[in-house]
């Protein structure tokens, strides 16, 4: 079913507790936790609770819920005093997605060059 946990997704094991992480705010329906591997001074990752596997399935699927991502990423870059910020949903391999539970990563807090590499 679309949207249902996955056994074999490190994503929805944070979300179940099973993995942890610092969280730094959780929705009903989302959770926001820190990089492991952060790229920025803020570098914090927002994904849904439920289980889609990039942001053009999400989106497909369940609009709203993709809204609630990109509120969420508004949230998480005013409780770290951002001015500016940067969202990028890596979508498949080529663009350098590993993991295939969908995140926003939410990048700040240092000059951030355009474009991307
Ligand atoms: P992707 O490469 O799929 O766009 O992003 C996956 C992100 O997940 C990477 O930036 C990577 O550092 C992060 N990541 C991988 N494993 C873990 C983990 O166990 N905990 C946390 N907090 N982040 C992780
Ligand atoms: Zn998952």
């Amino acid at each position: 079913m679309p949207g249902e946990p996955q056994d074999d997704c490190l994503f929805c094991k944070i979300v179940e507790g099973h993995v942890p992480a610092t969280i730094v705010r959780e929705t009903p329906t989302t959770v926001a936790f820190r990089d492991i591997n952060p790229q920025a001074p803020t570098h914090v990752l927002v994904i849904p609770k439920a289980h889609y596997a990039n942001a053009a399935v999400l989106a497909a699927a369940d609009p709203a819920l993709a809204a609630d991502l990109l509120r969420e990423a508004q949230e998480v870059a005013d409780e770290d005093k951002l001015e500016s910020y940067r969202v990028v949903f890596n979508t498949g391999t080529g663009a350098g997605q590993t993991v295939f539970h969908v995140h926003a990563h939410i990048l700040g807090g240092r000059g951030l060059q355009w474009p991307p590499g």
